[in-house]
């Protein structure tokens, strides 16, 4: 026998967990490696004073954006990657969002909507997909809306939370942008990975950084293995770059930098290109009556005269967690007060792609950049603040008072699409398996695949896109 491993995945999150999964139930020999570690159960991870607040356990590396100004973007390193915070709102694309956009400056996919349909079938069934019922006050709401507009949509929000969460009233108020210390929410650690653990086949190594890849030495372009931070190396016959699309390409860059493969490879110039993170603003509405509602990230509204925008509900708000946006000279009776009277909504546009906006490994002082500006995509700039416009004044008619605010380059949450999967070598990274064109043993597995971001969150696409890419790798021949 050879190597130990036949794969090494780099990343625990939404993708990396569904190449693991797949693999492993394949019978390969699997190595997941992971910068962070395992989240306590403590329910610490509720807490708003420590998740946000403190921000004991988001990144604190310091990156800077286009203008060399340095911020600290919303990535969190821990087994179950960025899914273990995320609202669990679990939705499809739509079969038109695999198409092209030109006018909305949108890549299309190398394949259709029904190339996926059977994984996200798999990956809705995995992480327990379901709908709950709207709640009183945003009932009501809702109804207010629609019946002044018809052209507002109202659905339900497709949501991977066990049903039980709503008999712990702190988890329910605390699932969206908080880690479940129960399990009530399904994220790629307690679906996808726990159920690997026992496994022969399965190795998880946690605070394992990998910064490097172990490579051919007569061809830079066949890749065998990768290098950590801690010096330990690993050796497979492919390795699946899964660390979210803000640091898989810094680590191909890197890669292809060291061994002068960038002036060769024909997609080097787009590895990091075409970032995406959708345009988002979360909009509030207080009313003079106190907000009951519990759960209430439960509906998604649609409209066609946005069409590639959606407006979601957010989960519970109080003047614990709105005091963490507002000035610190407001008194905390002031917080509290419209906390119990606020209903929050997020407001998403898909934002197209631009080359120009990427990723870069080395940026200002040898910090990463993130090289985005929305004025190189006006169509989605446009439409967005057009929409925010209209929904807030459907607000203000419904009796509340309104006011939004455009969440901006540290909301990196739905990041995406920084090596994108196409046919064409010159205007796209990987093929449609996945794999790097050009290149030998190297392909990727997360939200960094995606040459879409959509009109809805991301998620359950990435685990669509890992489970397919885990079960082509489990055909391959050892
Ligand atoms: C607060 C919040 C709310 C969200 N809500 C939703 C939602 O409701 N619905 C939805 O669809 N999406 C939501 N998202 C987005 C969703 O979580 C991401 O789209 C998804 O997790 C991305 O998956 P990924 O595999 O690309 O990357 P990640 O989940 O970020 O996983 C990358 C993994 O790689 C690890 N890693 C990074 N660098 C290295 C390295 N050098 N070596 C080894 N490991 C490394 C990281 O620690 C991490 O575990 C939300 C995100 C956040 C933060």
């Amino acid at each position: 026998m050879g190597e130990p491993y036949d794969v090494i995945i780099v990343g625990s999150g939404a993708g990396g967990a569904a190449v693991a999964y797949k693999l492993v139930r394949g019978g390969k020999r699997v190595l997941l490696l992971e910068k962070g570690t395992t989240l306590p159960r403590d329910r610490s991870t509720l807490d708003v004073k420590q998740v946000f607040r403190e921000g004991r356990f988001k990144n604190k590396e310091q990156w800077v954006d286009g203008y060399n100004k340095v911020f600290v973007p919303g990535e969190y390193y821990n087994v179950g990657g960025k899914t273990k915070w995320y609202g669990a709102a679990l939705l499809r694309f739509a079969p038109h969002e695999f198409e092209a956009d030109p006018d909305h400056q949108c890549l299309g996919w190398p394949f259709g909507y029904d190339e996926l349909a059977a994984y996200y079938d798999e990956a809705e069934q995995l992480l327990h997909v379901n709908c709950f019922e709207n709640e009183p006050e945003l009932q009501s709401l809702l109804d207010g809306i629609i019946a002044a507009d018809a052209a507002w949509k109202a659905q339900s929000l497709p949501l991977g939370l066990k049903r039980e969460i709503l008999n712990d009233e702190e988890e329910a108020k605390h699932f969206d942008g908080y880690a479940s210390a129960c399990g009530y929410k399904s994220d790629a650690e307690r679906n996808l990975i726990e159920p690997l653990l026992q496994a022969p086949n399965f190795t998880l190594l946690t605070d394992k950084q990998a910064i490097a890849f172990i490579y051919d030495v007569a061809d830079a372009a066949a890749i065998t293995g990768v290098v950590c931070a801690d010096g330990a190396s690993y050796k497979a016959g492919a390795v699946v770059l899964a660390a979210g699309a803000m640091t898989s390409p810094r680590i191909l860059q890197d890669h292809l930098a060291v061994t002068g493969l960038d002036r060769s490879l024909p997609s080097a110039v787009l590895v990091g290109a075409n970032f995406k993170f959708h345009v988002n603003s979360a909009l509030l509405g207080f009313s003079r009556f106190k907000n009951p509602d519990v759960l209430r990230k439960t509906a998604i509204l649609f409209n066609d005269k946005f069409p590639h925008s959606t407006v979601q509900c957010l989960g519970w708000i109080d003047g614990d967690i709105l005091g963490t946006q507002l000035p610190a000279a407001v008194p905390k009776f002031v917080a509290s007060a419209l906390g119990e009277r606020a209903i929050g909504f997020f407001v998403t546009t898909e934002d197209g792609s631009d080359p120009d906006n990427r990723i870069v490994s080395c940026g200002q002082a040898g910090l990463p950049l993130m090289n985005y500006d929305l004025r190189r995509l006006k169509p989605a700039d446009k439409e967005h603040r057009r929409l925010v416009r209209a929904f807030m004044s459907r607000l203000i008619r419904a009796g509340l008072i309104g006011v939004d605010r455009y969440i901006g380059m540290a909301g990196t949450a739905h990041a995406l699409g920084t090596l994108v999967t196409g046919t064409d070598p010159q205007a796209s990274v990987i093929d449609g398996d996945g794999k790097v064109h050009g290149m030998r043993g190297l392909y990727v597995g997360d939200g960094s695949a995606l040459p879409r971001s959509s009109r809805v969150n991301p998620a359950l696409t990435i685990y669509a896109w890992g489970l397919r890419l885990g079960e082509h790798l489990a055909r391959q021949p050892a």
